[in-house]
């Protein structure tokens, strides 16, 4: 499929929440349908024209929603690997299952980006308490073990300042295969949105400077403060994880920045909670530029036009959009998520704060 998605054509959604739902009204813009699927609550449904609510493990509602979707794409990555059979007998995925097999799992991202010569944590496979002791000494403390799979903002991961804490530590991740990785000492954590589209065209933002607040994203500020031969290596990183994956999407790519240069942290291989600062920053924002690049148009540049801090409204944060929105140059974006729990990213203001 090289040609144009045409007008009317619908795309699929796997995961209906917030990056859902931002596809959603994007591909709206460009004239597209979008059916999403989702097994529980989702805001994106309220701006889609299908909503399938179903199990991803039910092969058959899969099937039927593929078989009504043109193209299908996705907003989180923990899709079963049986779940992609059923769809690929229909219908072409976009960005296409080695991409997500290979972020789906921390021991093979990590063996995938360090080929690829990028310097990444030192790491090592922890599958059983009697792997700790080989894995310390190749990571050595203080050290993070970390889920192989599914773990998201923070979560399935364990501190091991010394060797001694291991096993305790370790059993806080109940028996999930695990990853220990060297403590990286970054000055920042930035990260890079790059996109690809299918004639290989690559496509990046600037990169945006993130802080986090109890292992969820807080605040992403462009531009970072880098030294623009830092910001330029950033960007050829993630470029170049995107044509050695032959990867057709919108990519978040997550570094840590330290005095030996720039080391790998991981890959998102969907929009990112990180680019949302493009929506206020960029002609073409992120959402837009993965459904032009999933749907065969020509991508937006990248090019920036103002400088920009994206915050989350995280839990109860979410009662200061009034008062946020009475200042100037602010943008609001809320997700229509009428349960506000803690933890829970419930909407995101993007401020300008001057021109590019
Ligand atoms: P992750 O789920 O891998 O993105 O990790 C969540 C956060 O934990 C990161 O944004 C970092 O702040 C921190 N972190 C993760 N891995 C490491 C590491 N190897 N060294 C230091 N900090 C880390």
């Amino acid at each position: 499929m090289t040609d144009r998605l045409p007008t009317g054509a619908t795309i699929g959604i796997l995961g209906g929440g917030q990056l859902g739902r931002m596809l959603a009204m994007a591909a709206a813009r460009l004239g597209y349908r979008c059916h999403i699927y989702e097994p529980g609550a989702a805001p994106a449904a309220d701006v889609a024209h299908a909503w399938t609510q179903a199990p991803y493990e039910d092969l058959g509602a899969l099937r039927d929603f593929a078989r009504s979707c043109d193209l299908i794409t996705y907003e989180f990555e923990n899709i079963p690997a049986a779940s992609l059979d059923v769809l690929a007998e229909t219908t072409p995925l976009f960005p296409d299952r080695r991409a997500l097999e290979i972020s789906q799992d921390r021991l093979t991202e990590k063996t995938f980006l360090a080929g690829l010569g990028l310097a990444t944590a030192p790491f090592a496979p922890v599958d059983t308490p009697a792997d700790l002791a080989a894995a310390l000494a190749a990571t050595a403390t203080p050290a993070i073990l970390k889920t192989r799979r599914f773990g998201y903002d923070g979560k399935g991961q364990a501190r091991v300042m010394a060797p001694d804490e291991a096993e305790a530590a370790l059993a806080t991740l109940q028996g999930a295969p695990a990853i220990a990785e060297g403590f990286v000492r970054f000055s920042r954590e930035i990260s890079v949105i790059a996109a690809r589209g299918r004639d290989g065209t690559v496509a990046a933002y600037d990169p945006g400077e993130n802080v986090h607040v109890d292992g969820i994203l807080s605040t992403t500020t462009v531009p970072a403060a880098l030294p623009l031969l830092q910001r330029t290596d950033a960007v050829l990183v993630a470029s170049r994880i995107l044509t050695a994956l032959d990867y057709v999407g919108v990519m978040g790519v997550e570094l840590f920045v330290t005095p030996q240069g720039l080391v790998v942290n991981e890959i998102a291989p969907r929009v990112h909670n990180s680019g949302h600062w493009t929506q206020a920053g960029c002609a073409v924002d992120q959402f837009e530029q993965h459904i032009r690049a999933i749907a065969g148009w020509p991508l937006g540049n990248g090019e920036r036009h103002a400088n920009v801090v994206m915050e989350n409204l995280v839990g109860e944060e979410v009662t200061r959009a009034p008062a946020l929105a009475a200042e100037p140059g602010v943008q609001i974006h809320l997700y229509g998520k009428t349960e506000t729990r803690p933890g829970r990213k419930m909407g995101h203001v993007n401020r300008v704060t001057g021109p590019a």
